[in-house]
């Protein structure tokens, strides 16, 4: 018997290697492997990442045939889009999709002629912040340094950014701040901002990239050894007692290791500083005496604060502070000698602002789900009008 399927479009394309995500290394063996010169490569790295080329007939430093040879075998692919929305504050947001059906959200934040891309690592978070609601996700699995890569490419197509600008680019920096925890997926994570520092493609600075953990303490070091891009680091607490029950990696990595580990973070200096984020949660961390504690622990680091207002989800305990808690508790750390920005909730009509990227999808599948049992409702009524006029 033959079971073998007629072969889709889709197929095809799934058969075919997708060529971003692949580092030079690889790359430069892939095209080994169908006997072409490492040159081709570097060729073919100037296309990808430099123009934003996708259509192998479009890159016409090669020969006519060779382009017909890429085609045949590879492509040059972005996550596919299933929403774009843009929020009355100019905030886009992308709901990508990969082949296995897992989705993902990535969100550009404008601010004059600059701004910055927030990346996702992760589907889900194997981390359970108390206050966060990807956590309430749990992991589904890491996203490939082609999923990471491609997220910040499908944002510049979204914007015509291609090829790469030398001087002022609109989507200038990449906060490592969507879903997921990036060093738990550090290998793919690596590899792709790797790939978007090289100075021969994207080029985007170290300077440019924020890393953020919850501090899964062990890979900051690496972190900062290899990459050498910003770090963030999710506080949100004083106390191991409180940061256990917020941030529950403490129990395993506590305040004391966390901050010995941002003490020692190469890159980190008074011209680029560790940025602390703290969520403000009403009558959980935002007193005066937390402010007061806060500035005293991390006495010595170079840090700056990154005071940020809760954003509430479907069934959270949590309230967001009160803003003249949240004016107080800033004043108190710049009387410290520290900078702490309130953050001003962007793209909220779009649900593009922090903790609420998983919202929308979920909101989305409860339409979804009450469509579907209207119209299953709808179809068992029908079946039974016909039974009884068959009847
Ligand atoms: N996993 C990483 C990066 C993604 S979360 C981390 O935890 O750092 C990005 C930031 O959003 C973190 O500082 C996180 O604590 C914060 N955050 C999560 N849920 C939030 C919510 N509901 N309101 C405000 N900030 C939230
Ligand atoms: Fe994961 Fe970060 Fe959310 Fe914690 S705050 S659950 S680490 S995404």
């Amino acid at each position: 018997m033959n079971n073998a399927q007629p072969a889709s479009i889709n197929d095809e394309t799934a058969r075919k290697v997708n060529l971003v995500g692949l580092s030079r290394e690889e790359l430069t063996q892939t095209l080994a492997d169908i006997g072409e010169p490492a040159f081709r490569a570097k060729q073919l790295w100037h296309w990808i990442y430099h123009q934003g080329e996708t259509d192998f007939d479009q890159m016409t430093t090669m020969a006519k045939d060779l382009r017909a040879k890429l085609a045949e075998q590879f492509v040059v692919e972005r996550p596919g889009i299933t929403r774009e929305q843009t929020s009355s504050d100019n905030a886009r947001k992308w709901l990508f999709n990969f082949p296995d059906g897992n989705e993902v959200e990535t969100v550009f934040i404008p601010e004059d002629d600059r701004g910055a891309v927030c990346v996702s690592s992760q589907v889900g978070c194997s981390l359970t912040c108390t206050f966060c609601h990807t956590g309430t996700m749990k992991l589904v699995r890491n996203l490939t340094s082609a999923e990471i890569v491609g997220q910040f490419m499908a944002a510049r197509d979204s914007y015509g950014e291609w090829p790469s600008p030398q001087g002022t680019r609109l989507l200038s920096n990449i906060v490592m701040m969507g879903m997921g925890e990036p060093l738990l997926n550090y290998d793919n994570v690596a590899k792709a901002l790797r790939i978007i520092m090289d100075g021969e493609g994207i080029a985007l600075s170290k300077r440019r990239i924020t890393l953020s953990t919850s501090g899964v303490v062990p890979l900051m070091d690496r972190c900062g050894d290899d990459l050498g891009v910003n770090l963030a680091v999710s506080l949100h607490a004083v106390t191991d007692e409180l940061r256990d029950v917020l941030v529950p990696i403490n129990k395993k990595h506590p305040i004391k290791d966390l901050l010995a580990a941002c003490r020692r973070y190469p890159s980190a200096n008074n011209a680029r500083r560790i940025t602390f984020e703290y969520v403000m949660l009403k009558g959980i961390n935002d007193s005066a005496a937390d402010a007061r504690e806060l500035v005293r622990l991390v006495k010595g680091i170079p840090v700056k604060f990154n005071l940020i207002p809760f954003n509430p989800w479907p069934g959270v305990a949590y309230d967001c502070s009160e803003p003249h808690h949240m004016k107080r508790f800033a004043e108190i750390l710049n009387d410290g000698g520290f900078s702490a920005p309130i953050r001003v909730p962007r793209g909220r009509d779009i649900l593009a602002a922090c903790g609420q990227l998983k919202s929308a999808s979920e909101r989305d599948v409860a339409k979804l789900r009450a469509a579907r049992q209207s119209e299953k409702d709808e179809a068992e009524k029908a079946d039974a009008d016909n039974a009884t006029i068959t009847e």
